[in-house]
């Protein structure tokens, strides 16, 4: 067997959105409309934040919760090398640089023991990543940063509905960050983000970077950001003001609507695939070197992926060898999640080395990220650990 239950990443659609798509089709598909400031409340309120913005992605939704912060040239951010190049591409896009702090062997996140170390009198933000689906050691992080009085942002692009001690992912930091990319846990069509946030003043930033910095004072008052008390209805006259040079990051409402009803199924689309990762350990429990994700005290792990270690001495053969085995006789696509950013031409051109994380470095060597999504069924997840089985030996 080999269909495409086992290949996939991803999120799963039904009639629902189906329906919600034709429904604002015929509505004549605005953007930015009464399905975005729907999909945006209930977002707020499932993350428990008091704001929450729809964007285009989660980089922009990375990139604007760092221009409303104000990262300029010279600022300096600090995040983790083992993430997808968004998070730390969206700082040094605005001239600040990046400084890597390697993570943790066991749970793949941010190792908060090295963070304190790499802080200068420039870091303004440090990002962490709730890698693969849970959520990196906040207390931790928070403590630091509140010392040195530093925003985090939480990339919880891998974890929408992940919790740590009872705090939902993206509701912990300054600002927290989603994807709604076709291989996240839910999705909007392939693309769109969400920023939240409790500050009033970074909502408001987001908000209007996100739109050109439109400001509409008068009648019409779908953009303004705030307050559109404001600038009464009944004005006759309204005009239209730039506060600033921003940018276009919007969602379209055939997005949100598909955003809503994905968003009502979200707890039961993590828990599949928080099952699926239960009879992934229970099948692959014995596989001499194979060591399984591990979850954490407190945490909840939506299994955005599902992370396994190879042992190359006791496993029998190596990442490059499993890999092709996988992808290539058992059609199983297999992930590398991720090469460490140093790595990549990208950050060695500004200046890293091979060499300087090595955690993240060991992982590059002997981690990979199996398919896990919520459409798996029992007989696919069966043939998934057959084959790894077999690759074993
Ligand atoms: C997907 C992802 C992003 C970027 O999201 P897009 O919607 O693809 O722009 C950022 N960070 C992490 C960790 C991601 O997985």
């Amino acid at each position: 067997m080999n269909d495409e239950l086992t290949i996939k990443f991803g999120s799963q659609y039904g009639p629902e959105e189906e329906a919600a798509v034709l429904r604002v089709l015929r509505e004549n598909a605005p953007t930015s409309g009464n399905a975005c400031v729907d999909f945006e409340s209930q977002f707020a309120e499932y993350c428990g934040t008091k704001y929450a913005r729809c964007v285009s992605n989660g980089t922009a939704a990375l990139f604007l919760s760092m221009v409303a912060l104000g990262i300029k040239p010279g600022d300096r951010v600090i995040t983790t090398p083992m993430t997808w190049i968004a998070t730390a591409a969206a700082p040094v896009t605005l001239g600040a640089k990046v400084d890597f702090v390697d993570v943790d062997p066991v749970t793949f996140n941010l190792d908060a023991d090295q963070l304190e170390a790499a802080i200068r009198p420039e870091t303004k933000a440090i990002i962490p990543v709730h890698l693969y689906g849970q959520c990196a050691d906040m207390d931790a992080i928070l403590t630091i940063a509140k010392r040195h009085n530093i925003p985090v942002v939480e990339d919880a692009c891998h974890a929408i509905g992940g919790a740590y001690k009872g705090r939902m992912a993206g509701s912990m930091g300054t600002t927290g960050c989603f994807s709604f990319h076709e291989q996240k846990n839910i999705s909007t069509l392939g693309e769109g983000g969400m920023v939240v946030t409790d500050d009033p003043e970074i909502f408001e930033r987001v908000s209007l970077y996100r739109s050109h910095c439109t400001r509409v004072h008068g009648g019409n008052t779908k953009y303004c950001a705030l307050d559109p008390e404001n600038f009464p209805m009944d004005k006759k006259f309204w005009w239209q003001d730039f506060d600033d040079t921003g940018y276009n990051y919007r969602m379209t409402d055939i997005q949100a609507a598909v955003g809503i009803e994905q968003l009502k199924k979200v707890e039961k689309l993590n828990q599949c695939r928080i099952d699926n990762a239960a009879y992934l350990d229970e099948g692959l429990k014995d596989v001499v070197g194979l060591t399984l994700p591990t979850v954490m005290a407190e945490r909840k792990h939506v299994f955005h992926l599902y992370p396994v270690r190879i042992d190359l001495d006791l496993f029998g053969v190596t990442k490059e060898d499993f890999v092709y085995t996988m992808r290539h006789e058992k059609g199983i696509q297999i992930g590398f999640h991720y090469i460490p950013l140093h790595w990549s031409t990208a950050f060695q051109k500004r200046g890293f080395k091979r060499g300087q994380f090595p955690v993240a470095e060991g992982m590059a060597e002997t981690v990979v990220t199996l398919p896990i999504n919520p459409r798996q069924s029992h007989a696919s997840l069966d043939y998934l650990i057959d084959a790894v089985r077999t690759c074993a030996g």
